[in-house]
């Protein structure tokens, strides 16, 4: 088998026969032809005798994505669907409740096995779970977001960064391997409708105010930033990466969000250059960090409520619950970048204008926020609300956790005790001041 077995997890307990009829493949959370595990495993399972088609079926509206999100993905995939033409592999746009289109779809073409992403968040395990039980035939989830697939690396949630990362070592050599190249098919195909662009743009029913930004969407804008990422940028990740005015950071976190850009990709050219402490330092964040995120979701549930917290964290904002607060701001302040603050406003308007917010300044906006929001309670509210609806990346186990590291301790230990934010680690200005410079910024952004 060219897909290892231990990424491939029945959602229904039933097994593919690879004679019972055409394959679908539900794409879902990887949006891409290139080295995609999940494709790879349908086309395996179609062979040289059953037909393979990829469908993606829309969800008019999803979490708190806006316009600015859709108008994204809508691109790539329409690159997608041109792709995977050159391979003889139709791709169908379905719009409505996703379960229900792949159910319909399937009994349409008298598929006889449905292969799917893996994905840790519950709508879209939701949608999984409702079609695992109306299907007829096997749903196969494959794990194509993670190099150690998430379901192997731990059976349950890991405590932090430094319990899960031996894991993932042990297991990197075995699944951190090339992949196979995807093969054309010459079979004869069922009659599918084509895409739509301009229905689903017209379907598309979310917040239209937040338009779409200038960053260039798709597998082929992906592979050209990792390009130049390796290219310029890297070499300079261990010294600059907290510098949210040096370039030195991949911005790949859109096209890894939206599917086009496989983490295993990623790692595999990085690991080729021999970039040293920058290569290492950025592997931890891609595989480590963003695993240790899935991983959090997978397991827990409450992923993006204080219920997801540490016990010490949850008790140590309670105990400071009453503390005075110097300002305080609603969501709606917050979201329209009307602090007192000129630095927090500037990577408000950062993330506003370009859906995109440097690394560094993700961790001290949160932290502010917790700072000037009447509970913890609402502040994660509005870290996660605006962190969905602004950033491209959003909507994403990374954001859950990053939210909950901010404001409420996850994966990491107590801090000593201040106003407000009891043990949870605290950021300031002044620190701020220390590693970048804060003008420069500010400038660039108000
Ligand atoms: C409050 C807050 C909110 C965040 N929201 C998101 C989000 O919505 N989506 C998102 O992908 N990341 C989020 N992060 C994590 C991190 O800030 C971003 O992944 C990173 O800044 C993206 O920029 P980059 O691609 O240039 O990162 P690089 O530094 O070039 O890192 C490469 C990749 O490694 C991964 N990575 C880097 N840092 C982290 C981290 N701390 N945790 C997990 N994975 C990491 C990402 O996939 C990233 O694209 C958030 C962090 C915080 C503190």
């Amino acid at each position: 088998m060219r897909v290892h077995a231990r990424r491939i997890h029945s959602l229904n307990g039933s097994q593919p026969n690879i004679h019972d009829g055409p394959v679908i493949y539900w794409m879902s959370r990887e949006q891409r032809v290139q080295d995609n595990w999940g494709l790879l495993y349908a086309r395996e399972l179609a062979g040289a005798t059953q037909p393979l088609v990829v469908c993606f079926a829309m969800s008019p509206s999803f979490m708190c994505a806006s316009f600015r999100q859709y108008d994204f993905m809508l691109k790539g995939l329409k690159e997608v669907a041109d792709n995977l033409e050159k391979f003889s592999i139709p791709f169908t746009l379905r719009i409505g409740a996703p379960d229900c289109e792949i159910v319909r779809l399937a009994n349409d073409i008298r598929a006889g096995v449905v292969v799917t992403d893996f994905d840790p968040l519950r709508n879209v395990q939701g949608w999984q779970k409702s079609a695992a039980g109306e299907l007829k035939v096997p749903l196969i989830e494959v794990d194509g977001r993670n190099i150690v697939p998430a379901r192997i690396v731990s059976d349950k949630q890991e405590y932090a960064a430094r319990t899960i990362r031996p894991k993932i070592h042990r297991l990197l050599f075995e699944y951190l391997e090339e992949f196979p190249k995807l093969i054309p098919q010459s079979v004869s195909l069922p009659e599918i409708a084509t895409p739509d662009w301009n229905g689903a743009y017209r379907a598309v029913n979310v917040d239209r105010s937040i338009l779409p930004v200038e960053l260039a969407s798709g597998e082929n804008a992906a592979h050209k930033t990792l390009a130049s990422f390796l290219k310029s940028r890297l070499k300079n990740y261990a010294e600059k990466s907290n510098d949210p005015n040096g370039e030195s950071t991949s911005v790949l976190s859109p096209y890894i969000q939206f599917g086009q850009l496989s983490a295993q990709r990623i790692a595999l050219d990085v690991a080729a250059t021999g970039a040293g402490e920058s290569q290492d330092k950025f592997l931890e964040q891609l595989i480590v960090r963003r695993e240790l995120s899935d991983n959090f979701c997978l397991y827990n549930s409450d992923y993006d409520s204080l219920n997801g917290a540490p016990d010490w964290a949850v008790a140590t904002l309670d105990d400071h619950m009453d503390d005075k607060r110097s300002y305080t701001y609603t969501l709606e302040d917050f979201d329209r970048a009307e602090t007192h603050s000129h630095l927090w406003n500037g990577a408000q308007n950062q993330m506003r204008k370009t859906g995109y917010m440097h690394g560094y300044m993700r961790m001290y906006w949160a932290k502010k926020i917790l700072e000037w929001s009447i509970s913890p309670e609402q502040a994660l509210k509005t870290v996660i609300t605006l962190n969905d609806r602004y950033q491209l990346d959003g909507r994403s186990p990374n954001g859950y956790v990053g939210s909950l590291w901010s404001v409420a301790g996850l994966h990491d230990r107590p801090w000593k005790k201040r106003p407000v934010y009891g043990a949870i680690r605290y950021m300031n200005e002044r620190g701020c001041r220390r590693k970048f410079k804060v003008d420069e910024y500010i400038s660039r952004w108000i």
